[in-house]
């Protein structure tokens, strides 16, 4: 799918303002909207969703922030063969909190249990009109190691969510069965009352209850989804996590939610990552942090460290002789990656000065040796008492 540029769309410069972009979609909103154009309602009618489609996006400043960073890519196809990540998906987003919550921890179940999320997450401009609603955004909360998050993965994530019914393809009706034009409101869907008030006689327009606004009944419905066009269905979806990924960024899947009314946008699945604790690296920013035990010996004379690395590889460091307990060093390039571009931390790690409990007696001997040609005391630095 090849990628649409939403400013053109709306016809807007790059750098416009919410208040230009608000008047371009009104403006655009009100021309392509089905009802005013009953003529060419299909035509109008994609014009409409795209304005929608683009609005909905760059009225948001994290995905529109996300868009200029991703080029002009559509995000429903985003991600595909030319899309930065590969795959099928890789729409991300970040939020520091989530803002959503009430998921349980499913414990050892991992990565199988699913959340759902119906609550019509993050305000929909195309929802609001009368047109066909959008599918409700879906949200998983997903558990990685610190390594994953070092490295980048790819997680296979189990959710339930309604599908298209397979044996009705979405109508409800059995098969090789009509339904029937609603008889309380014609096949309109809606229901006109006029009443007469102080105000004189008002006219109010109301969803058919009959039909629920179809304008249509199933008179036979499907018996695998008992007429309601979807089923309840555990489906496999496949999320890339990219390296440099931190404690609760999200990651949005673009049309992996409930699928909409006929006609409408699939909702979206936002996936949370939360990073479990490593026994020996931590993360501060893109830095990986990290304590690193010598011995008194190394501190004095000088050593060749192997340190670990988050990726399992070890690096040689050199630390020089004369090493003060707490000293940092710092190996250029070996943090984190940034997501959003491609710079990377740094690996800082601490030395820890370790002086021996136990010595065998030739050690002892040596010390002892040692200890005769050093034996005073150093001074006390005064700075350190009067914090001069
Ligand atoms: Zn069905
Ligand atoms: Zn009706």
């Amino acid at each position: 799918m090849a990628g649409k540029d939403y400013y053109e769309i709306l016809g807007v410069q790059k750098n416009a303002s919410d208040d230009e972009l608000k008047k371009a979609y009104r403006k655009l909103a009100k021309k392509y909207h089905p009802d005013a154009n009953p003529d060419n309602k299909k035509e109008a009618e994609a014009k409409f969703k795209e304005v929608n489609e683009a609005y909905e996006t760059l009225s948001n400043p994290e995905k529109r922030r996300m868009y200029d960073q991703f080029g002009t890519a559509d995000p429903q196809g985003f991600g595909g063969a030319g899309g930065p990540f590969g795959g099928r998906n890789g729409y991300y987003s970040y939020s520091s909190s989530g803002g959503f919550d009430g998921f349980g921890d499913f414990g050892d179940l991992g990565d199988i249990f699913s959340s759902f999320f119906g609550g019509g997450f993050g305000g929909r401009s195309s929802s609001k009109n009368n047109g066909p609603r959008q599918g409700a955004d879906l949200k998983y909360n997903l558990d990685i190691t610190f390594e994953e998050s070092f490295l980048g993965t790819e997680k296979q994530i189990l959710i339930v969510r309604n599908e298209i019914c397979n044996t009705c393809h979405g109508e409800g009706a059995k098969p090789g069965t009509k339904k029937q034009t609603c008889s309380m409101c014609h096949g309109t869907g809606q229901i006109k009352q006029t009443q007469t008030t102080i105000f004189g006689q008002m006219q109010t327009v109301r969803p058919c209850t009959n039909c629920n606004g179809t304008g249509e009944i199933i008179t036979d419905p499907c018996l695998e989804c008992k007429g309601k066009g979807t089923v309840r269905k555990q489906v496999k979806v496949t999320v890339k996590i990219p390296a440099g990924i931190d404690e609760n960024q999200t990651i949005v899947l673009r049309g992996e939610g409930e699928p909409g009314e006929k006609g409408a946008l699939k909702g979206d699945l936002y996936i949370t990552v939360h990073v479990k604790k490593h026994s020996i690296f931590t993360r501060k920013g893109q830095d990986v942090i990290c304590e690193v035990p010598i011995t008194f010996t190394q501190a004095t004379l000088g050593a060749d460290l192997e340190i670990p690395m988050v990726d399992g590889k070890k690096e040689i460091y050199r630390i020089p002789d004369g090493t003060q307990p707490g000293t940092k060093f710092t190996i250029r390039g070996k943090g984190f990656k940034n997501i959003n571009n491609s710079s990377q931390g740094n690996f800082v790690f601490t030395v820890l000065v370790q002086v021996p409990k136990k010595l065998t007696k030739e050690q002892r001997d040596l010390m002892m040796e040692l200890a005769k040609t050093m034996n005073e005391q150093p001074p006390i630095k005064k700075k350190g008492i009067f914090g001069i």
